[in-house]
């Protein structure tokens, strides 16, 4: 006999600390679990969604996790109990600073609510408050589940996951690799020559593994959580074949993928802000001129000025931007460009902290020289103000002065911080022209975890 099948979908957020844990890793181990306990089909990969990267109060990568189950009816409310149970066990929740959330929404159908569609998009490039979200979640009718008593700052990442990623969005993969608990906090084994490797091997088909410029493994965090290893990519093929190449001096104890955000530029939008408009934490989009030559300032950092027709901005790009400096660097008055990237404002001044920068139009700089002397090619000398100018060599006088174009040292085009430095949701380079919006929920690759 058929049982009744319901589609449930989960949005999971806030379980880790800055000292422990990753939402991740309570996903991995609950995905674990579930699939052994239950007869559960996955209509998605687990998806690792990032929210707006600009938001005050989260320090670390603001992501959320969400799963899209079809499940059979009269298991609901056991697999609900058990996925609650896995994320508890698996959350930092003595830290003052968690606030581990899940939300349930139960359909019959695979479908992605409007208002939460919207909430997502609202989650991901402005700020939304607690009260929307829970306004929200009853209107849909979602069960919320607090683990802890706090702030419930998690619903709002818990609830916008579930709008993430439908069809038509772009998206990557990341595979991540979990270290076994009893390395946690200790130094990642994972041999950087094996990254190189993997990297000249896998890409384009996975990217921002390694940061050439600072000769630096980009795969591996750095803080006390779970995560061995996390490796970024077209395709979920790829990057099963990419975690194959790596050699890792200790044992791990398991991998899975997420479908993601990540690398998506989700987070930025396609129409641009007046800069006398500009909201603060918002990512924006600014196009305009520069209105004066950029400088180099103590710390490394590059500012100028972007104008257009409502005011001035200042733009920075900071020490760990890397090249890009020297690419606000060669920028003149006059410059066309597009910026993107956060704002904040101090009264009336604004400063743009430059995350994508696009150079549409170069000006020509001209510089102010001698003249030539017509008969033995030298530069002439000026005789003084208004003096015309003069051949040291044979005496000849000259009209001048002349202007000679500079070269510019620059191509039009996008640039962006090295990798190191980049988002999580930032588009890399290497993913220009790659965007998929295809995704269909029918089968997913095998195998997308190894337990
Ligand atoms: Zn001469």
């Amino acid at each position: 006999m058929n049982e009744d099948k319901i589609v449930l979908q989960v949005g999971i957020d806030d379980t880790d600390s800055p000292r422990a844990y990753c939402t991740t890793y309570a996903t991995f181990r609950t995905v674990k679990e579930i699939t052994s306990k239950y007869d559960v089909e996955f209509l998605d990969y687990p998806l690792l969604v990032r929210l707006n990267p600009n938001v005050p109060w989260k320090t670390r990568g603001n992501g959320a996790n969400a799963m899209r189950l079809r499940i059979n009816s009269s298991d609901l409310d056991g697999i609900k109990y058990t996925i609650a149970e896995m994320i508890k066990q698996n959350s930092d929740l003595d830290h003052e600073r968690t606030d581990p959330t899940i939300v349930f929404v139960t359909t019959q159908k695979l479908h992605t609510i409007d208002s939460v569609r919207n909430f997502y998009i609202k989650a991901l490039r402005d700020i939304v408050n607690l009260e929307e979200a829970f306004e929200l979640s009853e209107k849909i009718g979602a069960d919320i589940v607090f683990l802890k008593e706090g702030s419930n700052r998690g619903l709002v990442g818990a609830l916008a996951a579930l709008g993430a990623l439908i069809p038509g969005d772009d998206f990557t993969y990341e595979l991540l690799v979990y270290r076994k608990r009893e390395k946690w906090g200790e130094r990642r084994l994972v041999d950087e020559d094996s990254v190189k490797m993997m990297d000249k091997l896998t890409r384009p088909m996975t990217f921002n593994n390694y940061d050439y410029e600072e000769e630096r493994v980009l795969i591996t965090p750095r803080g006390p959580d779970p995560v061995l290893a996390g490796i970024r990519g077209e395709e979920p093929w790829a990057l099963t074949n990419a975690v194959k190449l790596l050699r890792f001096g200790e044992q791990y104890e398991g991998w899975m993928i997420f479908r993601t955000n990540q690398g998506t530029d989700a987070h930025l939008p396609a129409t641009s802000v007046k800069i006398k408009e500009i909201e603060q934490y918002k990512p924006i989009k600014l196009c305009g001129r520069i209105s004066d030559n950029p400088i180099r300032i103590a710390g490394g950092h590059v500012v100028s000025k972007i104008a257009d027709d409502s005011g001035e901005a200042d733009i920075i790009v900071y020490e760990q931007g890397g090249k890009l400096r020297d690419v606000l660097m060669e920028l003149r008055e006059g410059d066309f460009i597009e910026v993107y990237g956060c704002a904040k404002t101090f009264g009336q001044s604004v400063t743009v902290n430059v995350e994508k920068l696009v150079v549409k139009t170069l000006v020509d700089v001209v510089m102010k020289m001698a003249p030539r002397c017509s008969t033995c090619n030298k530069r002439c000398k000026s005789k003084g103000r208004d003096q015309g100018y003069e051949c040291e060599k044979c005496g000849r006088k000259m009209n001048g002065p002349e202007y000679v174009r500079i070269e510019r040292d620059l191509d039009l085009g996008t640039y962006l911080p090295p990798p190191r430095s980049q988002r999580h949701l930032t588009k890399p380079l290497v993913r220009y022209g790659k965007e998929k919006s295809d995704f269909e929920c029918v089968r997913l690759y095998e195998p997308w975890y190894s337990f």
